[in-house]
């Protein structure tokens, strides 16, 4: 289990990766983010992210189970391999789509 809170993984303006190897990474939880907080608001949110684990290096097909926590933060579970996770830290960041406010 994944325990991500994504400013760690930002660069100083908290708008893309902090390095290289987390380009990936970053570009799935921005996904997961905007896919959620738009489906929050009945904005259309395109297609539900799909798993990016290759286990047994093979691509999983999964598509991702995703909901809020009851403190805010976002958990992802794939029904195929079973990875799962949860992200803090998304809210007021470019792939947020809520209207609430934070400081
Ligand atoms: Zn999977």
């Amino acid at each position: 289990m994944w325990v991500i809170d994504i400013r760690h993984w930002l660069n100083e303006r908290q708008d893309g990766p902090a390095a290289h190897q987390l380009r990936l990474k970053v570009k799935k939880l921005g996904e997961i983010i905007t896919w959620i907080t738009s489906r929050d608001r009945r904005l259309p949110a395109g297609e539900t992210p799909k798993c990016w684990r290759r286990p047994k290096r093979k691509p999983c097909k999964g598509t991702l189970k995703i909901q809020f926590e009851i403190d805010d933060r976002i958990h992802w579970f794939c029904p195929e391999c079973e990875d799962e996770g949860t992200i803090d830290g998304w809210q007021g960041l470019i792939w947020d789509m809520s209207e609430r406010i934070f400081h």
